[in-house]
């Protein structure tokens, strides 16, 4: 049988890659991001609880109405945004999903979307299997800024929408005040869409604030924006997430989730409903994660590598400019197979590879793990 791909010059995703590498050589997985601590007991209790309470059968389409009233509390306390939890709000499987149904929802064939590249390697698939034709827009290196000029440069008749993530994935980087102020003039008067990748809102460091969509009607009217609990809550295992758009987009997007996924599994979301009103369990994100990456930065003084500024994410990028003339994806390999440590090539987040001989490292992990890994890398470079 002949299947005509819908998606011909996409393989194996870089992380399944990466991560099937470290299994092979035994290397501690810097790579793909999830974090190895454990997630908090109270939530996988909560769990066990509603499953033995017997809420083990389908809930709401659009996801269990507690959550989404909770989650409309959330937004508000923190983003000082009114959502109508019944029709504004629908949980999904994920945030990679959520991006997915918000592209599928608008996208008509021959539409463009601009994206900022290094970009999350789902962005440009989903885009192209609607038949849209995605535009990379590359960021500012070394400290990947945008260049607004370029963006205004590209923006056609065409452009359907602009997808931004912040904090991001993979460089850290965080959206300024200047950033939102220079999307509101592109956007403004038009018929431009944006989906706005949210999903590591409190993962961010530094004092820095993180500009939600949601803080702003005027963009938030034409807006998606997606979440994740996988990454509130320590477990990337759960794809749980959920995306909230004004009434008249996320009526169009229920009608493409109704017939894919219809709705998430009922003991997480009961779970989460309960959880979700301690604040301090994502409130405390930002410092407990910024304190792992200060660790792990302090740790890598030891190595060659140099940092690259990282203010939010799970993230963090090093260069190793100056140190060998391999391409990131064969040093990826090497430090696998050599040194024991997995990371994941930049290069791979860009449509036509981009070789700046940086790495990705993901330093939410365990001390004891990231120390055993930095061992290993200045063992190797010895
Ligand atoms: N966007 C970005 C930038 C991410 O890094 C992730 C993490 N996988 C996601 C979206 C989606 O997360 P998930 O589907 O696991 O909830
Ligand atoms: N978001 C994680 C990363 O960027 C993993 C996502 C995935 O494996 N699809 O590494």
């Amino acid at each position: 049988m002949f299947i005509q791909s819908k998606l011909p010059n996409v393989g194996t995703t870089i992380f399944t890659v990466m991560s099937s590498l470290a299994v092979k050589h035994n290397a501690i997985n810097l790579g793909q991001g999830f974090p190895d601590f454990p997630m908090n007991e109270r939530l996988t209790a909560l769990v066990n609880q509603s499953m033995k309470q017997g809420q083990n059968q389908y809930v709401h389409m659009c996801g269990l109405p507690t959550l989404r009233e909770r989650l409309s509390e959330k937004v508000n306390t923190s983003y000082h945004c009114q959502i109508n939890p019944d029709t504004e709000i629908t949980v999904t499987p994920g945030g990679t999903y959520a991006i997915y149904t918000a592209f599928t929802t608008i996208l008509q064939p021959a539409d463009e979307v601009i994206l900022f590249e290094p970009a999350y390697d789902s962005y440009i698939p989903n885009i192209e299997i609607n038949g849209a034709i995605a535009v990379p827009i590359s960021l500012e290196y070394p400290d990947y800024s945008i260049d607004w000029q370029k963006v205004k440069d590209r923006v056609t008749k065409k452009t359907k929408a602009i997808i931004i993530n912040s904090p991001h994935n993979p460089t850290g980087v965080v959206l300024t005040e200047n950033d939102i102020n220079e999307l509101r003039e592109i956007v403004k008067g038009t018929e431009i869409f944006i989906i706005s990748d949210e999903v590591y809102e409190h993962l961010i460091f530094d004092q820095k604030e993180h500009l939600s969509i949601l803080r702003y009607p005027d963009l938030f009217e034409r807006t998606f924006v997606c979440f994740s609990f996988g990454k509130v809550y320590h477990c990337t295992g759960w794809k749980l997430g959920y995306c909230i758009a004004p009434e008249k987009l996320m009526k169009e997007f229920r009608k493409v989730h109704q017939f894919n996924c219809f709705t998430c599994n009922s003991p997480m979301q009961h779970a989460i409903a309960s959880f979700i009103e301690d604040k301090d369990q994502y409130l405390s994100l930002g410092n407990f994660l910024q304190q792992k990456r200060d660790y792990f930065q302090n740790l890598m003084k030891e190595t060659p590598f140099r940092p690259l500024p990282s203010h939010g994410s799970y993230f963090q990028l090093y260069s190793y400019e100056g140190l060998n003339e391999l391409s990131e994806n064969e040093f990826a390999i090497q430090l696998t197979e050599q040194a024991g440590v997995a990371t994941i090539p930049v290069s791979a987040f860009y449509k036509k590879p981009v070789d700046n001989k940086v790495l990705r490292f993901c330093f939410a992990k365990k001390e004891a793990t990231l120390e055993v890994a930095v061992n290993r890398l200045v063992e190797f470079f010895k």
